[in-house]
This record gives C-alpha cells, structure tokens and sequence, in this order.
C-alpha cells in the first residue's frame, strides 16, 4: 500500500509513448499509486494491450488513445477528447520519442524535422493545451517530460535526437518558470542507458553492451521500471515544491569522471 505522501489517488494521468518500454512501465507505476491512465502511441493493438495489462494488474482505469504525436496540428482536438473521456488529466507524461542515428554530415532535412517534432515540438503543443486545461479547471497540474543524458552530453550520430533533447531540458525550465503561477510543475526525468527497443541495436552490440556496463557505476543496464520512483515522486505531493529540475536516473553515470 503506498504512503499518502506518494499516493495518486483520485488523478489521472496521460502519458505518450505508454504502449511499451519507459512509458509503459510509467504508466504502470502511477496506476499502481492509484492513478488512472491514458495510454497514447501509434500502434492500437499494443496500446489495447498495455491498457488492458494495467487495468488487469491494478485496481486503476487505463485506456488506450491511439495517436500519431508527430501531428501537431491535431493534437489540441485530441488532447480535449481525452479530457472528456477521462473527465480531466492532471498529470502529464511526455515519454514518446524517436531517434534516427547517422552522422552530423549526412542529417537529411526530414529526418531532422521529423526527430524535433516528435521529440520536441509536440511535447511543447501538447503542454500547451494541457495547461489551458488546467487553468480552465482551476487546479494545479504536473509535466514530467523524458529527457536523456543528450541533455548533458553529445554523443556521435545523434544529431537530431540529442539537439531535441536539450532543446527539451530548456523548454521544461521555460515551462516551469512560466506555469509556476498556476500551480504546473514541470520537471524532466532524465535516463540513462535503458534496455527497451528503442536501444535493442545498442544492447544487442557485444562491444557497445560491454561499453555501457563497465561506464555505469552501478554495472548494469537500466530497466524502464527503474524509472517510476522518480515519475512517482514528481507526480504526487512529495513533489509539491519541485519544479524546473532534472532529475537523472542514470546508475551513477553522470557523476563519473
Ligand atoms: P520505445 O521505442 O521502447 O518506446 C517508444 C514509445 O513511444 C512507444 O510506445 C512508441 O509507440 C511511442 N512513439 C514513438 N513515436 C511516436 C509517435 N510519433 N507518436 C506517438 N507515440 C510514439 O522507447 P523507450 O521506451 O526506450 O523510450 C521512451 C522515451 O525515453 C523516449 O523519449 C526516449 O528518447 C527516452 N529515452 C530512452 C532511453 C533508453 O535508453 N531507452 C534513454 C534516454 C531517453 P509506437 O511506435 O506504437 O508509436
């Protein structure tokens, strides 16, 4: 039974990218505090089933809302759908995210396009029509957005990726200090190495596999489960006076020299 102080009872949350690897496992943790869910990705029968996972594993409502984020134009109409359906989200997760990896030099426009909007433009629409939201309701409301330890430091051949993730540490700081006012905390949770498919050609590498273990102090790669502490904490009461931070979930990653 979780404390009171972490419990989400009574809120809802959406999160994008909820179909599988961080952002289901996400979407699971908070339903298991209490909190109803609203799943977003491409793929309706992935989707259909990581909702129907959730609502058979705990006593939350999950739901599946089958949705390209790369649409930006149409986001506002379907975020107020979900408003409906769901009567009101009070969290929201952005968690969907895509990489196309090659070197700087060979960055074809539409990929760089692609990449940004996904990762970084549709998380500011999204946040937008979330916070009209709130201030419509007059209740207070919390952002978690996925960033990446590209938030820090570059790697090779992720150009776009890691443009659009610093891009979103900066938007969440902008977030946080605009939306104090109404009570929106927006904070950004950032990963480290996490075994999910986005990372199955990194993981599946001998020599990159090998690289990644023996760089993280704690000696392992992450699960997307290792992440819900932190998406917990930023979403309940514990994280009333936390805003424009973030927090790395890294394994020790980012404190060696
Ligand atoms: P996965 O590829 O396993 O999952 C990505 C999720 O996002 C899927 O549910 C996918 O569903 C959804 N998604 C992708 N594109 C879109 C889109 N255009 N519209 C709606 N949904 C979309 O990746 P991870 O779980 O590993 O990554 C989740 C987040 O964590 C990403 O933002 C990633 O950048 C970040 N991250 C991951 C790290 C890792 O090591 N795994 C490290 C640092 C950050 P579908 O394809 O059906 O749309």
């Amino acid at each position: 039974m979780e404390s009171s102080l972490f419990s989400l009872s009574g809120k809802t949350a959406l999160v994008t990218g909820g179909g599988r690897g961080i952002g289901f496992a996400l979407a699971k943790g908070l339903a298991e505090h209490g909190a109803d869910v609203a799943l977003v990705a491409r793929t309706k029968e992935q989707l259909e089933v990581a909702a129907h996972k959730i609502q058979s594993q705990t006593s939350s409502n999950a739901r599946a809302f089958p949705f390209d984020v790369e649409n930006v134009g149409e986001i506002e109409r379907f975020f107020e759908r979900i408003v409906a359906e769901m009567h009101g989200i009070d969290i929201l997760v952005n968690c969907a995210g895509t990489t196309i990896r090659g070197p700087a030099e060979d960055v074809d426009l539409a990929t760089w396009n692609r990449v940004i909007q996904v990762n970084l433009t549709s998380v500011l629409v999204l946040s937008q029509a979330f916070c009209w939201h709130r201030k419509q309701a007059g209740k207070a409301g919390r952002i978690i957005n996925i960033g990446s330890l590209t938030c820090h430091a570059a790697r090779p051949t992720t150009a776009a990726y890691g443009s659009s993730k610093s891009g979103l540490l900066m938007l969440t700081k902008t977030l946080a200090v605009e939306w104090a006012k109404y009570n929106i905390n927006v904070n950004l949770i950032g990963p480290g190495y996490i075994a999910t498919e986005l990372t199955k050609p990194l993981w599946t590498d001998d020599d990159f596999n090998r690289w990644v273990i023996e760089k993280t102090p704690l000696a392992r790669w992450g699960q997307p489960e290792d992440l819900v502490g932190a998406a917990v904490l930023l979403a309940s009461r514990a994280g009333d006076f936390i805003t424009g931070q973030i927090i790395y979930v890294d394994g020790g990653w980012l404190a060696l020299l």
